[in-house]
């Protein structure tokens, strides 16, 4: 018996089995991952992510069990090139879902590409006949079909999902090492007949370094989510400014901190008559409008917030800015560029002054300039 040496490690079936461990290791931190995502979110979009990493997983130990039973035989190679076609189709449509909401003509697209591999891998059967070649060529022309076709697949990809996902620099590189990957598997199988071992060695760790790319896309991507959900909970969906939970809580920890900060009040002058006469649709719009000015005169200078229905506020957080001119520029903006006018209050920190009693008092600034004739800033 041969003494084992490190080289076998890397080497021979147990190099391929200890690359093929790996990768199933990778293969099931991102199936566990996306059970989490499905589990959460609960959106069936995310069913192909895990289907296909099972896919994968079976691909893996199949290709380890090859490692043992040197099985060769055309079924057990069909299930392979078969699987691989699969779980690239599967992951691709997995990624592309991780970024858009399901939609019927997405499915249509799906079915259609599964019919064509379907259809393509049944050239592994059927081999016509101005293809078919002596004894030794038959088992190199019958996955040629297959093949050839993954080549297609990569190529679509790069047509169809880049453009409509994120991370594409993650994704274009994946889609690199997959195209290397598979162009070191013909070129090994066609041209040397798998005897280059260090062709081999490389279709072993090409997919290593694609499962890591794509742990890492997967990752990103619940990072992603997760901002995008804790973003909608303190914004408003309508006028996209901060809602008044978060605005509260942001005036009450600058108090804490004792900083010299000021609020602005600002409500819609005769916003329902606006609504009763022109209909919700419009009231919306001029909201809209009015919370954009509010943002592009403030954002920079302070926190802007929806109160309530028709009301906004704005933190001033830098010390240097004037309240009352800033208030009046907004005044003087709303009136000029949208159908209504807005009256504003504002009141600036004193010692010992609450969150609460500082926003009151710029409410009660702001009812004086409503019962004293409206469309202006009035001061605490
Ligand atoms: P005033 O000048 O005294 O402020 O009169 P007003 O009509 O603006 O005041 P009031 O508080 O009576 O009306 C506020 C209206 O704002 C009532 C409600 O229908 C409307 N409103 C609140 N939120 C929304 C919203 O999200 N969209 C629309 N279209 N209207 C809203
Ligand atoms: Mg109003
Ligand atoms: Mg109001």
């Amino acid at each position: 018996m041969n003494a084992f040496s490190l080289s076998d490690l890397w080497n021979g079936p147990l190099g391929a089995v200890l690359s093929y461990t790996i990768i199933l290791s990778i293969l099931l931190v991102n199936l566990l991952v996306s059970i989490r995502l499905l589990l959460t979110r609960r959106k069936i979009g995310y069913f192909s992510l895990m289907l296909s990493l099972l896919i994968l997983m079976t691909q893996y130990v199949q290709l380890t069990v090859f490692e043992f039973t040197q099985d060769q035989s055309d079924v057990s190679n069909f299930v392979a090139m078969l699987l691989k076609l699969l779980s690239f189709l599967l992951i691709n449509t997995g990624m592309y879902q991780l970024y858009n909401p399901t939609k019927w003509k997405d499915s249509v697209v799906f079915l259609l590409c599964l019919g064509v591999t379907i259809a393509v891998s049944a050239t592994y059967w059927f081999i016509p006949d101005w293809l078919q070649g002596g004894g030794e060529q038959i088992p190199m022309l019958k996955p040629l079909g297959m093949d050839l076709y993954l080549f297609l697949l990569i190529f679509v990809s790069f047509l169809l999902v880049n453009p409509r996902i994120g991370q594409n620099g993650k994704y274009q590189v994946m889609l690199t090492l997959y195209f290397c990957s598979h162009m070191i598997h013909m070129a090994n199988m066609y041209l040397f007949g798998n005897s280059q071992t260090v062709l081999t060695k490389f279709e072993q760790l090409i997919p290593m370094a694609f499962h890591l790319v794509l742990f890492l896309f997967i990752f990103e991507r619940i990072i992603e989510i997760m901002q995008a959900i804790y973003h909608s909970s303190i914004t408003d969906g309508l006028t996209k400014l901060y809602n008044r939970k978060y605005f509260y809580n942001r005036v009450a920890q600058h108090i804490a901190q004792k900083i010299n900060v000021s609020v602005i009040f600002s409500d819609i002058d005769n916003f329902k008559k606006l609504n009763d006469t022109k209909g919700h649709h419009m009231g919306d719009l001029v909201l809209k409008q009015v919370a954009q000015i509010v943002k592009e005169e403030a954002e920079e200078v302070g926190i802007c917030g929806r109160y309530g229905g028709e009301e906004m506020v704005v933190l001033v957080t830098d010390s240097e800015v004037n309240a009352n001119e800033l208030a009046e520029r907004i005044r003087t903006r709303v009136e000029a560029e949208t159908i209504v006018t807005v009256s504003m209050g504002f009141s600036r920190y004193s010692k010992n002054i609450s969150a609460d009693e500082l926003i009151k008092q710029a409410d009660e600034a702001m009812y004086k300039a409503k019962t004293s004739g409206k469309n202006k800033v009035v001061a605490f």
